[in-house]
């Protein structure tokens, strides 16, 4: 971590930004560790992105995170590029390291962690990814590196999904097989995880497909869904007995990679999960 006199910063560039949890779980961080540095948030319009990127190579700037909708287009803007962030045509991380931006992406990482807890060393070999966003970018490459020899990505408009998996393919060992959306149910027979990269579950009680694709699910399979609340599609998984997780594990444990690129520290993350359980109950 660079020596500077003031408080350091680091901050979310997006737009919009106001909804974010990471302030709370990076300032609970940098409290837990005695570090003077303040996460704020970096409201950006497209017009003001380069200036704003060219702003974190200042003395005293750890960093940034980088939301929607600039995490593809800040890629052109900075020095060098992680092989993942490259894979993954994303960057969520920008790190200012002797003179130069380095772009990452720590997505992946982040769902790599919560899927590994879940799996406790099972084996898992084939997964169902329901939606083609920038989530399920980061979702298909953890996938591939988890080492699942086939991954299924399913989306209501196809050709995103075949785009996406045309960026991705090339792994020797995982094959990535784009399916229509009304094969879902069919699908969800043979599959031992099943992953929602779809935004619906922030939309009150919206269920992103049919009940009958959660009771088509073998009785071992688990469910993650990456909004970070108790979604009516976690609950119907639960109800089945199924395991559930939410997204609040994969945010956490981004944000806890992206606070050891920038700071160089392991990240405290007990303190930045009971940060984001405080503020998602305090917004209740
Ligand atoms: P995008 O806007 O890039 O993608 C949204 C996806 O949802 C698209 O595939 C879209 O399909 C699909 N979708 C939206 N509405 C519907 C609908 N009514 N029916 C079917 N499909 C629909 O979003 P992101 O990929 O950035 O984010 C996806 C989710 O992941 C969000 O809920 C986000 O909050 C969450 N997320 C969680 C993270 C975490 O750390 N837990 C990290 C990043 C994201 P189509 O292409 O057809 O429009």
């Amino acid at each position: 971590m660079a020596q500077f006199g003031g408080r350091l910063v680091v901050g979310l560039i997006g737009d919009p930004v106001e909804h974010s949890l990471s302030p709370h779980m990076h300032n609970a961080a940098f409290e837990a560790l005695g570090i003077e540095a303040r996460y704020e948030l970096w409201p950006t319009a497209a017009a003001d992105l380069g200036a704003r990127v060219e702003s974190l190579r200042r003395l005293g700037t750890l960093g940034a995170n980088v939301t929607v909708p600039h995490k593809q287009v800040a890629i052109p803007l900075l020095d060098v590029i992680s092989d993942t962030a490259r894979r993954i045509g994303a960057v969520n991380t920008i790190v200012p390291r002797d003179g130069e931006l380095h772009g990452d992406n720590t997505d992946a990482f982040g769902f790599g962690r919560s899927l590994a807890e879940v799996l406790a060393g099972r084996v898992a070999s084939r997964a169902l990814v329901v939606g083609a966003g920038g989530a399920s970018r980061a979702v298909l490459a953890s996938l591939q590196e988890a080492g699942f020899g086939e991954i299924v990505p399913v989306n209501r408009t196809q050709g995103k999904a075949d785009t996406l998996a045309g960026s991705l393919d090339g792994s020797e060992w995982t094959a990535i097989l784009v399916n229509p959306w009304n094969a879902l149910a069919e699908l969800a027979h043979s599959v031992s995880v099943l992953v929602n990269a779809t935004s619906i579950g922030w939309h009150g009680e919206d269920l992103p497909f049919d009940l009958e694709v959660i009771a088509a699910l073998p009785d071992d399979a688990v469910v993650f869904d990456l909004t970070y609340r108790s979604t009516a599609l976690l609950r119907a998984a639960s109800k089945r007995g199924l395991k559930a997780v939410d997204g609040l594990p994969m945010l956490v444990y981004q944000g806890a990679r992206s606070f050891e690129l920038w700071t160089g520290r392991t990240a405290p993350v007990d303190s930045m999960r009971q940060a984001v359980l405080a503020e998602q109950a305090r917004r209740v």
